[in-house]
């Protein structure tokens, strides 16, 4: 019987993991390096140290009956630490290990059988200029570990920028990818348990500005085939990664209809917040049910709904604007508890319900109920 979870990253998905955990009775405990973190601050106990400090881990796996992540840019070797010291850990390491590296990612999803962007590992000029010449311009040069929110990230449209990025990157192995002409960036939550159950949430849409999530659109306007499409390789990728949890597959559509790709994570997904208020069970609890092996949810789509992420400006730390905000009895807001809104960071989000399909006028609603919200001095 398992009664606490473990949670190695104190961020917003660890947050929202926590809020459901304890809801359904569970003790909870947050590793991360930052006291009062925003999963630290609902947690029922804090370790403060870093994630790879081993002695904090240890010291996690004894408290906790098992232990989860929130954030794949931890070390492998602390997962790995768990595991040979017989405590319970999910996802496995093995997972980790893939989906934490961008050329290891996608070479597996092309043993899956599943297109991604053509794609060249770099590890010295000589390969830069290999790759361009293989897969041209436009281009991305992204780091092989640790990006996210578009950090660690070039776009190439020159024999120059590369040689100017490659500097910048300074010996950090990388991957060059084609630049896809997408139609849309559609992904695909789904939870996966230890019995090979899998559960797979509607395909959604997602517009990104600067490399970062603006806004989810659930389910996404896509036609049915090309949403069964996507849910498909979403099983497929689950199952062949043998996760235990919450994951989500990011995919490009292009314009011919071909899906490819883009990245996995091991982890709930920022795309995925729309399931707290429109589904009968979220992604963290479908998470939470799956690591402590209870039943999962065929997940119900109650609403459509409008998610757009509110991140800091680095104008001041008060949000104004909520109550405003908050005049549209359709929207849900959810803060993180961060307390400095440094310029594009994650702050919090907000849902906006909509009855029956999406449409242009809820979306131009939602953009308008965003532009009422201003970061402020107190
Ligand atoms: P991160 O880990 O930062 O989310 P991603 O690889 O998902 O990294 O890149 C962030 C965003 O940048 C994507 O959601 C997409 O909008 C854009 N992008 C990344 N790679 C490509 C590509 N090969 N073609 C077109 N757009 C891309
Ligand atoms: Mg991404």
């Amino acid at each position: 019987m398992i009664s606490s979870i473990g949670v190695i990253g104190g961020g917003q998905l660890g947050r929202m993991i926590a809020l459901d955990a304890k809801r359904m009775g569970y003790h909870v405990i947050a590793l991360d390096p930052q006291e009062h973190s925003p999963c630290g601050q609902v947690a029922d106990e804090q370790i403060i140290a870093h994630y790879d400090d081993m002695g904090a881990i240890e010291k996690l796996g004894a408290s906790a009956d098992i232990v989860t992540y929130e954030f794949e840019n931890i070390a492998i070797a602390s997962v790995q630490y768990l595991e040979q010291h017989g405590f319970r850990v999910t996802p496995a390491s093995d997972v980790l290990r893939i989906t934490q590296d961008r050329v290891l990612e996608k070479r597996f999803v092309g043993e899956c059988g599943i297109a991604t962007a053509d794609f060249a590992e770099v590890t010295s000029a000589a390969d830069l200029e290999l790759a361009q010449h293989e897969i041209g311009f436009p281009a991305v040069l992204k780091t092989t570990r640790g990006g996210y929110d578009g950090k660690g990230q070039w776009r190439i449209e020159s024999a120059e920028q590369a040689r100017q990025a490659l500097e910048e990157a300074r010996g950090a192995h990388l991957i060059y990818e084609r630049m896809i002409p997408f139609e849309r960036e559609l992904s695909v939550v789904a939870t996966r348990d230890a019995l090979d159950e899998i559960v797979v949430y509607p395909v959604v849409e997602n517009e990104h500005d600067g490399g970062i999530l603006a806004m989810t659109i659930a389910p996404a306007r896509v036609d049915a085939e090309i949403a069964a499409r996507a849910q498909e390789i979403a099983r497929t990728i689950g199952r062949r990664l043998g996760i235990v949890g919450t994951y989500c597959v990011e995919l490009f559509l292009a314009r011919d209809g071909a899906l490819l790709v883009n990245e996995i994570a091991p982890r709930p997904h920022n795309s995925g917040h729309y399931t707290i208020d429109v589904t009968q069970c979220s992604q963290y609890e479908q998470h939470v049910r799956a690591i402590c092996g209870l039943p999962l949810a065929q997940p119900r789509l109650l609403a459509s709904a409008i998610m757009m992420n509110i991140l800091g400006t680095g104008t001041g730390n008060q949000l104004a604007g909520v109550d405003t905000l908050l005049r549209d009895p359709a929207i849900v807001i959810h803060m993180y508890g961060k307390r400095h809104a440094v310029a594009r960071r994650k702050m919090g989000h907000f849902t906006m319900l909509v009855d029956g399909p999406i449409t242009d006028d809820a979306i131009a609603r939602a953009r308008a109920a965003h532009a009422s919200l201003r970061w402020v001095n107190a």
